[in-house]
């Protein structure tokens, strides 16, 4: 209700253009690693040197020209030679719709490739972030083909707020695949998503443990203590090794729990967002959680 309400008012013209303008002294700066890939990468040289690795996210989505998705390609392709080049411990995460899902889909499919195959050279990897379901399908076959072609190089995510998603888990897990879950972020309507909490966090238990099972490399990508301390009982009690699977959380989100939990030796990596266009990354954060619509309106104060 809370995110419904959050990401209706934020599609406001108004609004997101004044948010556009003073958002970063609003508060997005705690969820953003900064304007540049310098600044990210600074941010990620210390989450390694504490044992944790990242996954960088140049920041953007939806673009509506083939010109911006090629720009955007470019820009990975530069990030996965930098990240090389600095000896960083990092991966990359990234959007169709950056790369012009929403446009062509050839287009989205070449840019993908592209990529993969850049971070494949250097034997690094590519998470296909998931966003609203109109695009749940298409990036699930975009993954699939790419993966098909470059097994270590490209993982995929699905959303346990979905209902479809123990169907899509099942069959990607015919053969095993890098899966990234999560709760799921986007306005969805009750037709296709869990309106209930309680049920998408059930979900998201059952998902993890099915993954695990099959032999997936899952990356348990939640802050929710409760749910970590589950899989942390389910790994122990059925024996299932340490590479295969890690913990990932938001930067700036919970950052001393994933610091323990690399203390105890489990994997661990934060995803680390960079870049201009970090307007509608910012309002998702702010939809999960009330307190940060707090946390928005006290920088508004100080100002
Ligand atoms: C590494 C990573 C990658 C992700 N990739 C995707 C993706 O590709 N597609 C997608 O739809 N979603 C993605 N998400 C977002 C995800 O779907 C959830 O919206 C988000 O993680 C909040 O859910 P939660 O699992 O932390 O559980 P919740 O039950 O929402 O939160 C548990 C607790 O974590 C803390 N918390 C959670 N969110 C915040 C916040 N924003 N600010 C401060 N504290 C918070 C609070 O203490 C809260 O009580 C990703 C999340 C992570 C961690």
């Amino acid at each position: 209700m809370f995110r419904q309400l959050i990401l209706g008012v934020g599609n406001n013209w108004l609004v997101a253009h004044t948010m556009q303008q003073y958002g970063m002294q609003l508060g997005a700066r705690r969820f953003v690693a900064g304007a540049n890939l310098d600044d990210a990468i600074g941010v990620v040289r210390d989450l390694n040197e504490k044992g944790i690795d990242a996954t960088l996210d140049h920041l953007g989505e939806s673009v509506t020209q083939l010109r911006q998705a090629e720009v955007a390609r470019d820009s990975y392709l530069n990030m996965l030679d930098v990240i090389h080049a600095q000896g960083v411990r990092s991966h990359v995460s990234l959007k169709l719709t950056m790369m012009g899902l929403a446009i062509n889909l050839d287009a989205a499919r070449d840019n993908l490739r592209q990529i993969v195959e850049r971070a494949s050279d250097y034997n690094n990897f590519v998470r296909i972030d998931m966003e609203d379901s109109r695009f749940v399908s298409d990036t699930l076959a975009l993954f699939q083909e790419t993966w098909e072609r470059y097994p270590d190089s490209v993982g995929a995510v699905l959303q346990a707020y979905l209902y479809r998603t123990m169907d899509d888990l099942t069959r990607l897990s015919e053969t095993r695949k890098n899966l990234r879950i999560v709760k799921g972020a986007y306005m969805e309507p009750a037709t296709v998503a869990f309106p209930s909490k309680p049920d998408v966090d059930d979900n998201y238990v059952r998902l993890v443990k099915y993954s695990l099972s099959k032999g997936n490399f899952t990356a348990v990508a939640t802050h929710d203590e409760t749910i970590i301390g589950q899989v942390l009982r389910y790994v122990k009690e059925h024996q299932i090794p340490r590479d295969a699977f890690e913990f990932q959380m938001l930067y700036g989100v919970k950052q001393s729990v994933l610091e323990e939990l690399a203390l105890d030796g489990y994997r661990t990596r934060v995803y680390v967002p960079w870049g201009h266009d970090w307007y509608a990354y910012y309002l998702r954060r702010i939809a999960e959680r009330p307190a940060n619509l707090l946390f928005f309106a006290r920088n508004l104060m100080k100002r």
